[in-house]
């Protein structure tokens, strides 16, 4: 249900709720039960689901009057961005009850277990089984690349029900308890020095069948409702005001004092690379050690900036696309491929205005080591959540009306298809 909010109501309400709710001696836990409580920590979602109804320009003041008040944001995470509006818009009203509040209010962290050594770019060949046992199902099988694996209570796994069927309509999709003994994460370290993902292993783990999102064997729907999310929150910048915290037990932030949480979450670096600000950094940097009256740097500084405005009125393009119920259309995908050039010519700029104190990093390095952060994180937005190339395809097929490519998979049954016949 919407809300007849303006955007000056939405600004009035959120203030006085802060005056009266914001207290930076609350526990994190604590802060988020009466930001989640009080519909302000997902104000798009409906007002019957700890939602406001409001449409993404007046959700957007939000976000600009919890940082004036110096409060935290909601929780971060896939469960804000991908579960939430997941089950908002496939689950049953028991799952509704079930997982919505415990995302909103920060107690359980979800990752998404979809990509698998065999199945990326092609996600629909995913190997991973469930089968039916009673009530429940047993699934077996392995997933990679799991963003907050290692942390997350709950995942959003897509595994094959139906091998017989083609392979898009042979998967379903499950709300997976990630605590169990049938699961074991083993985190990935990248170049950065960070372990931001996993792999994940299932040895006849367990679901219960009431966590089936979408019904049997619908789990292609469902996933493309998680994917449209996640290309609009990547290529819009994405992230909600604070931003500083990650949600669920395991993560370990729910019994911080709220108020130090920025600054503890800055010296632990927790916070991965955030190219959304590297302009500011860079342009200080290029004061710093003398190169702001280069024409060259200046104009690649220049650039960055166009790319950057390019890339934020797409997001307000997206934002209208969903606010008018549209949903995301092809401008998540350009502005997904504007985020990769983005993180191009910052991973070259970067090191350029540096020189050789690129190839050192820490704290007391000039700009604090984000730019070599910046530097070596840079190749992995392009890549995930579906990468440029696949932008690029779904561009052409589903926007300029390109030919698909040939292929057997839409009636072969996914046992007949060579990856299909190895495992499943
Ligand atoms: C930092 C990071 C975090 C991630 N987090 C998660 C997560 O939390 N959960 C999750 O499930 N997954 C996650 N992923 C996985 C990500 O979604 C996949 O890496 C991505 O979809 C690409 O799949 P792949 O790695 O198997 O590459 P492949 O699909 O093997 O692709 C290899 C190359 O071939 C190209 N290619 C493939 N198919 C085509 C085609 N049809 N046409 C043209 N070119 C093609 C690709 O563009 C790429 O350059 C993450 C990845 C990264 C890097």
């Amino acid at each position: 249900m919407m809300t007849t909010l303006t955007v000056d109501d939405s600004r009035t309400e959120v203030r006085a709720f802060l005056a009266e709710a914001w207290d930076p001696d609350l526990t994190v836990a604590q802060w988020w039960e009466r930001l989640g409580e009080s519909g302000w920590a997902a104000p798009t979602w409906p007002l019957e689901w700890f939602g406001k109804g409001l449409g993404r320009d007046a959700a957007a003041i939000v976000n600009d009057e919890l940082r004036a008040a110096g409060a935290i944001g909601g929780p971060s995470g896939l469960g804000m961005l991908l579960a939430g509006p997941t089950i908002l818009a496939h689950g049953t009203e028991e799952q509704k009850e079930r997982y919505l509040r415990p995302i909103v209010t920060g107690q359980e962290g979800w990752c998404q277990l979809f990509s698998e050594p065999g199945a990326g770019s092609d996600l629909a060949s995913l190997q991973t089984k469930a089968e039916r046992d009673g009530d429940e199902w047993i699934i077996n099988g392995q997933k990679v690349w799991t963003s907050g694996g290692q942390v997350a209570e709950l995942g959003m796994l897509l595994a094959r029900t139906d091998p017989d069927a083609p392979k898009h309509k042979g998967i379903s999709y499950f709300a997976f308890p990630m605590e169990q003994a049938g699961v074991e994460v083993r985190p990935l370290r990248e170049m950065t020095g960070r372990a931001l993902f996993s792999e994940v292993f299932f040895d006849d783990a367990r679901v219960r069948g009431d966590a089936l999102i979408g019904g049997e064997n619908k789990g292609w729907i469902v996933a493309n409702t998680t994917l449209a999310n996640e290309r609009a929150g990547l290529g819009s910048g994405g992230g909600g005001a604070g931003g500083a915290a990650f949600p669920g037990r395991k993560a370990g932030m729910l019994e911080v004092r709220v108020g130090e949480l920025g600054e503890r979450t800055s010296r632990s670096g927790v916070q991965p690379a955030n190219f959304g600000r590297a302009f500011g950094l860079l342009r200080t940097i290029a004061e710093k050690v003398g190169r702001s009256d280069d024409p060259i740097i200046r104009q690649r500084l220049v650039d960055l900036y166009s790319m950057n405005e390019v890339g934020r009125i797409t997001g307000l393009r997206i934002k209208g696309a969903l606010a008018s119920g549209r949903g995301p259309g092809p401008e998540a995908n350009t502005a997904k491929l504007m985020m990769s050039r983005i993180c191009r010519l910052v991973r070259d700029l970067g090191p350029e205005l540096l020189g050789p104190e690129a190839m050192i990093t820490g704290s007391d390095t000039t700009g604090g080591g984000v730019v070599q952060e910046l530097v070596l994180f840079a190749p992995a937005p392009s890549i995930y959540g579906g990468s440029d190339e696949i932008q690029k395809n779904i561009i052409g097929e589903r926007v300029l009306g390109l030919p698909k490519e040939p292929g057997p998979d839409k009636s072969t049954p996914f046992r007949e298809l060579k990856v299909g016949t190895q495992s499943a």
